[in-house]
């Protein structure tokens, strides 16, 4: 049977639960336990997958196909332990399973209500894989006191409740906001953070506060006094200049320990932190720079790629050298050629990562043509693929109107040659897929892991060392084959097919220093001690071409 640590928080939102949680699974690793991380989100949508990246970040996407919560991406990169369906959930997704129960009548005749029906199934949820791992670490998104989150704290007070003593503790993370004209970091909002959780019936183990500054024993003291938390479990989380700085900084203050501590379990088994040793070493000796610019739609927040950004500084840790990512918004130079040379000139690389919609993807084959043509670097990621695909089909197949089915579904402007097309059947290990065109837009997908055939000596099966892959998709679209040996023809080889040869999944340019486009999404699954070979041979080609210029 599994422990269980339940992660809320309090004060104020995006506080990095988390960063938290993930460096928290870390290091009872380091001590040689086996865990695994889930979140559980009170939002009413069954899953992000429908969100605007604006509205919550990226959709990091599981081996068997879900549309889960950035957050697992976290969990991911600092466990190495794959996230899977399982380990996300939300109030959209518990309530359509209620709802769905209730029609098919197995509820017998009673009336469905929050207690018990709702908390029963988030309690369901909470314990599958219960006698996998040694640790369940259960993070319930937003903050204590709102309304939609209210049937996920019950149901952690229950199932507190009904585990034999010592299997389940809470960790409340919070802010000290810091006053500046008092010199002073203030307490009360977490003493109230608490009170409002043990007004539901949770009264927290350990505390784990963000702050600016180290905390003073004497407010450590009073926090502990006030919010009923031993004094050693008041744990500081100050802010770090790299999240993968959190593992040993809040080992240093005592996170594990603490938490073991809950659990009765002291002495503590030994503890082994190479892994991250090793990473915060990569991490403040670098030997030298590179610039890359990615071109995207998203750029205004920083999270919409978060998977990318941390696989290129992943790649950085490998090479140790520092990889800036410079956001660039494709639709700056969507018809300006001029444009296009004047912000993409100064860099050694250039990444077209994923996206939806029409906006900006000219200038992202605008990006595409400019890499190939001044023979910089260039990775393209799912519509970053497809942009180098249509580049190349208009620029040197002579298919000048090649385009992708996707926006000619929202113009109303004449049909292009859609060298790009909407699938609506494939294979998927011995199944066939099939959907259409008035589909949800729900989970409808080609979505989690598929396997990929490199061509020998291809310049991709060399960055992976293998000739089958497996990476994780996430598209509705693809590269029509039927185009292949034009489009080859002219230069864009079809490195990677899928094992059936349907389903075009990597191209490349053989007379050219680094140009690969791949259409499913490698940077999900990068860790910090396992970067992705990809992306180390892209910033390896970028610190080769920043050596030229
Ligand atoms: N919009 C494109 C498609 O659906 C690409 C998706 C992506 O980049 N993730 O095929």
């Amino acid at each position: 049977m599994a422990r269980y640590i339940f992660i809320t928080g309090g004060v104020v939102s995006s506080l990095g639960k988390g960063l938290a949680s993930a460096a928290l699974g870390a290091l009872l690793q380091a001590r040689g336990y086996s865990v695994r991380l889930r979140k559980l989100d009170p939002y009413l949508n069954v899953d992000p997958g429908t969100m605007s990246p604006f509205e919550h970040g990226e959709v990091f996407v599981t081996d068997d196909g879900a549309e889960t919560d950035l957050d697992l991406g976290h969990y991911e990169r600092f466990t190495g332990v794959s996230a899977r369906k399982t380990d996300s959930v939300s109030s959209g997704r518990i309530y359509s399973t209620v709802l769905d129960k209730e029609r098919q009548g197995l509820y017998l005749g009673k009336t469905i209500q929050v207690i018990p029906h709702v908390t029963n199934e988030i309690k369901d949820f909470i314990e599958i894989g219960d006698d996998e791992v040694d640790f369940q670490l259960c993070e319930i998104g937003g903050t204590v006191g709102d309304i939609e989150g209210l049937p996920f704290f019950e149901a952690i007070r229950q199932f507190g409740q009904e585990r034999p003593r010592g299997q389940c503790i809470f960790m409340h993370l919070t802010l000290l906001p810091y006053l500046g004209a008092s010199g002073e970091l203030k307490t009360k909002p977490t003493q109230h953070s608490v009170k409002e959780l043990r007004s539901i019936g949770l009264a927290p183990d350990v505390l784990v506060c963000r702050s600016e500054h180290k905390i003073p024993e004497k407010e450590r003291e009073k926090l502990a006094l006030f919010c009923n938390v031993r004094p050693d479990s008041v744990i500081a989380a100050p802010d770090l200049k790299s999240i993968y700085e959190a593992p040993i900084a809040y080992h240093n203050e005592g996170l594990d320990r603490a938490v073991l501590d809950a659990f009765g379990i002291n002495p503590a088994p030994k503890l082994d932190l190479a892994r991250w040793d090793d990473i915060e070493d990569r991490l403040h000796n670098t030997d030298g720079e590179v610039k890359v610019a990615i071109v995207g739609k998203y750029t205004a927040l920083s999270d919409a790629y978060k998977s990318i950004a941390e696989a290129l500084t992943h790649a950085g840790f490998h090479h140790r050298s520092k990889v800036h990512a410079h956001w660039i918004e494709a639709d700056l130079f969507d018809q300006d050629d001029a444009k296009v040379h004047e912000m993409l000139s100064g860099y050694s690389a250039i990444l077209v990562p994923g996206g939806f919609g029409e906006r900006g993807t000219e200038g992202k084959i605008r990006a595409a043509q400019y890499a190939r043509e001044n023979k910089i670097p260039y990775l393209g990621i799912c519509l970053g693929m497809q942009m180098a695909v249509i580049e190349a089909a208009r620029n040197l197949a002579g298919i000048k109107d090649a385009g992708s089915e996707e926006f000619d579904d929202e113009s109303g402007r004449e049909k292009c040659t859609p060298v790009v097309y909407y699938l609506k059947e494939w294979v998927e290990g011995n199944s066939k897929q099939t959907r259409s065109s008035d589909d949800d837009k729900g989970g409808t997908m080609r979505l989690g892991a598929y396997t990929a055939t490199l061509a020998e000596g291809s310049r991709i099966a060399e960055a992976y060392g293998a000739n089958t892959i497996s990476e994780r998709h996430r598209h509705r679209y693809e590269v029509d084959v039927k185009y292949r040996k034009q489009i080859e023809d002219a230069g864009l080889k079809f490195a990677g097919m899928s094992p059936d040869g349907q389903l075009p999944e990597t191209v490349e340019y053989e007379d050219h220093p680094w140009f690969i486009g791949v259409q499913y999404h490698p940077e999900l699954k990068s860790k910090p001690f396992a970067p992705h070979p990809l992306f180390t041979s892209f910033v390896e080609a970028a610190i080769k071409k920043s050596r030229l210029v």
